[in-house]
C-alpha cells in the first residue's frame, strides 16, 4: 500500500504550490479513472478535508476533456450545495495540468465499504440511510440536476454515519422537459430507459427517473447484500434490467417485512412514467413504520427507564438511612429542622444550658434557640454589652 502511494507522485506546480501552502496532503482515500482522493489537513486550522486531485495531463483535444468535465462538476457541486446530505465543496485550485477539489472529509468512507463490513443492513438501518439518500436526491432534482451515477461507492458516510452524496462527474442540469440519450453510469445501476437509448433507435431518452431506479437498486442491495440484477454474464444482467427481472426469493428475504419489498417494487418499475416519485417514496409506509416502531420499542430508552426505576426503588428502601438534603436557607433560618445540625445544636445547647435543661421533662429544646442565655451568664453578657 505504501509502495503504491509512493508511486503516486504528487503534482508540484503553480496551483499545486498554492494548494500545498494551505493544505498538507496525507494518505489516499479513494481513486477514480483520472483522480486520486487524499485526506489532507488545513495547516492554519488543523481541520481535516478530502482533496480530489484530477490529472489533466492525458487530456486530448477531441471529445469532452477532463478539464471541461471537472469544471462542469464544480458548477453542479456549487449549484446543489447547502444540503445536509450533499457533499460540501470547500475549495478549488486550478492549474493547466491539475485541478484540486477540497471537500469536507467523510471519515467513514463509502456506504459500499460499510455494507461490505456488515454484509447486510437491518430494516431499521436501511430506513435511516434510504430516507437520507431519497431526501438528498430530492434536493438535487429540485435544483434541476440529475445525478446519473448513484451507487453505494458514491454515497459517503460522515462521523455520525449520515449520508453525503458525492461524485457529480456524470451529473447534468436538465432544462424543463429535457431528455438525455447518452449512456453513462455504472452497469448494475443503469435504468432500463438508459439502456434502451442505446439499443432502440427512437427511444424517448431518460430523465430524473434514472436516479429513482438507482435508489431501488441501492435499497435492495442494502437489505440483502447483493444487487437485484447481478449476473456473471453482463449481457444477461443488462437483459434482466431491461425486463425488470429480479426476485425476493433468496432466503434472506424471508425475514424481511412487506413494506420495504413494496417500496422496492415501486422504485424498480421499468416504465419511468409509472415509477414512484421521490415525494411518494418518502411518504411510503416503509418510512411511517419508523415512527410507529420508535414508539413501540426503543431498546436504549427502555433500558435507561428501567435503570431509573430500580434506582428509585433502592432509594425508597434506604430512605431512613439517607441523610436529609442540606438547604443553606433552612440552615440559616431554622437550623434545628435539619437532623444533622440538630445534633450539633443540641451539643452546643448542652454546653450553655445543660445544667438546667431537664431531660425527660418534655422540654422543647428548640425553644432554647430563642437566645435566652442561662441566668448566671446573663449579667456577664449584659455588662459586656454596656461597656
Ligand atoms: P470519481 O469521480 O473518480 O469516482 P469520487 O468523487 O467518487 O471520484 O471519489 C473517489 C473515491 O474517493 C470515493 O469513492 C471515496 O472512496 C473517496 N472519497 C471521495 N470524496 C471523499 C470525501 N469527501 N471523504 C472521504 N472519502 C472520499
Ligand atoms: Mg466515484
Amino acid at each position: 500500500m505504501a509502495k503504491e502511494e509512493d508511486e503516486d507522485k504528487l503534482p508540484d506546480q503553480d496551483a499545486a504550490k498554492e494548494f500545498y501552502a494551505k493544505y498538507e496532503p496525507k494518505e489516499i482515500l479513494g481513486r477514480g479513472i483520472s483522480s486520486t482522493v487524499r485526506r489532507c489537513i488545513e495547516k492554519e486550522t488543523g481541520k481535516e478535508f478530502a482533496a480530489k486531485i484530477i490529472d489533466l495531463s492525458n487530456d486530448s483535444s477531441d471529445g469532452i476533456t477532463a478539464k471541461e468535465a471537472t469544471k462542469q462538476e464544480i458548477a453542479i457541486l456549487r449549484h446543489v450545495a447547502g444540503h445536509q446530505y450533499i457533499i460540501e465543496l470547500q475549495d478549488v485550485f486550478e492549474s493547466p495540468t491539475f485541478i484540486f477539489l477540497v471537500f469536507e472529509l467523510c471519515r467513514h468512507g463509502e456506504l459500499f465499504d460499510y455494507l461490505t463490513s456488515v454484509v447486510t443492513l437491518s430494516e431499521k438501518k436501511t430506513r435511516y440511510i434510504m430516507r437520507q439518500i431519497l431526501e438528498g436526491v430530492f434536493h438535487i432534482h429540485s435544483r434541476g440536476i440529475v445525478h446519473r451515477d448513484l451507487k453505494p461507492e458514491n454515497i459517503l458516510l460522515d462521523d455520525n454515519l449520515n449520508v453525503k452524496i458525492t461524485d457529480f462527474g456524470f451529473a447534468k442540469k436538465l432544462a424543463e422537459g429535457e431528455m438525455v440519450h447518452e449512456l453513462c453510469g455504472t452497469p448494475g445501476y443503469l435504468a432500463p430507459e438508459t439502456l434502451k437509448c442505446n439499443m432502440v433507435e427512437d427511444a424517448p431518452g431518460c430523465s430524473f427517473e434514472v436516479d429513482v431506479w438507482a435508489c431501488g437498486v441501492i435499497m435492495y442491495t442494502l437489505l440483502v447484500g447483493c444487487p437485484p440484477f447481478w449476473h456473471r454474464k453482463q449481457m444477461i444482467m443488462l437483459r434482466n434490467i431491461m425486463e425488470g427481472k429480479y426476485s425476493f426469493t433468496s432466503p434472506e428475504w424471508a425475514d424481511i417485512s412487506e413494506p420495504p419489498k413494496d417500496l422496492i417494487r415501486r422504485l424498480l418499475v421499468v416504465d419511468p412514467k409509472q415509477r414512484i416519485t421521490l415525494e411518494d417514496a418518502l411518504a411510503h409506509p416503509f418510512f411511517h413504520t419508523m415512527k410507529l416502531q420508535q414508539r413501540k420499542f426503543q431498546a436504549r430508552q427502555k433500558f435507561q427507564w428501567a435503570i431509573l426505576v430500580v434506582r428509585a426503588m433502592v432509594r425508597l428502601q434506604r430512605i431512613k438511612f439517607t441523610p436529609e438534603p442540606l438547604s443553606l436557607e433552612t440552615a440559616r433560618t431554622d437550623p434545628y429542622r435539619i437532623k444533622l445540625l440538630r445534633k450539633v445544636v443540641d451539643g452546643c445547647a448542652f454546653r450553655v444550658y445543660g445544667h438546667w435543661v431537664k431531660k425527660g421533662e418534655g422540654q422543647n429544646r428548640a425553644a432554647l434557640f430563642e437566645n435566652t442565655p442561662k441566668t448566671e451568664l446573663k449579667h456577664i453578657y449584659v455588662t459586656n454589652l454596656s461597656r
